[in-house]
């Protein structure tokens, strides 16, 4: 069985689906630490993010020579991606980056390169594989529409911008983040608008998902919402 949940950042979707996952014995897959994972890489890498902003599909742009560079690289990086999943811990070339991930720089550049058409292939597809026969939970942006469309279980979460913003900031604060709430907002708002106005599989509600405002809901609450839709 699937359990498809979407919707955009800091609307408490990991955190749910993770206990979710916890109480009903399911896998649980946080896919947008994948797309993390490919944006720490890519920084590692060097590959330029000011140049990357405006290359959309890396297999049809028109390459000028100052961008080719950039190109092959990022088809190198995704030639060899080593990513790994173990415990809900994040492993990039067999080390655990499961904090750097989380840093305000990979949250700046990470909706830049979900836009690139094969990161995504190449990621949907990791997806798939590892939730083949299995029970798995996985949240993103697009995992009712295009990862999995016959999901048994849609839920899209969505929350005010500014709710998002301040429990993205007390989470990083936490992890003793030097970053201010505007900054926060800033980025959630840039992040929404990325995600929902690109071109490859754009953050929208699945027709036939459930669609649940976490603004004034506490986790729990949210939670108990889900499993009645589920004993239903
Ligand atoms: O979920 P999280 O906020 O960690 O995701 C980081 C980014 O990864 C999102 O802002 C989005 O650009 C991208 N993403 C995506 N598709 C997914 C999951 C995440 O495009 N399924």
């Amino acid at each position: 069985m699937i359990i498809a949940i979407d919707g955009p950042a800091g609307s408490g979707k990991s955190t749910i689906a993770k206990k979710l996952a916890e109480e009903l014995d399911f896998v649980y897959l946080d896919t947008g630490a994948m797309y993390r994972l490919v944006t720490l890489k890519a920084l590692n890498e060097k590959v330029s993010f000011n140049l990357l902003k405006n290359i959309i599909n890396l297999s049809e742009s028109k390459n000028n020579n100052s961008d080719f560079e950039i190109i092959q690289n990022m088809k190198k990086i995704l030639e060899n991606l080593n990513i790994d999943i173990k415990k809900n811990r994040f492993f990039l070339d067999e080390i655990d980056v499961s904090d750097e991930i989380r840093k305000p720089v990979i949250s700046e550049n990470v909706s830049n390169i979900a836009k690139i058409k094969e990161v995504r292939e190449k990621l949907v597809d990791l997806q798939r594989k590892f939730s083949k026969s299995e029970n798995v939970i996985l949240d993103g942006r697009d995992i009712g529409t295009v990862v999995f469309p016959n999901a048994e279980l849609k839920i899209f979460l969505m929350a005010d911008a500014m709710e998002r913003a301040k429990r993205r900031y007390k989470e990083l604060v936490l992890k003793n983040e030097d970053v201010t709430l505007d900054e926060i907002y800033k980025n959630i708002v840039e992040r929404d608008k990325i995600d929902s106005t690109r071109k490859e599989s754009p953050l929208v509600k699945a027709q036939d998902a459930v669609e649940i405002d976490t603004t004034f809901k506490t986790i729990e609450e949210v939670k108990e919402e889900i499993e009645k839709i589920l004993k239903n």
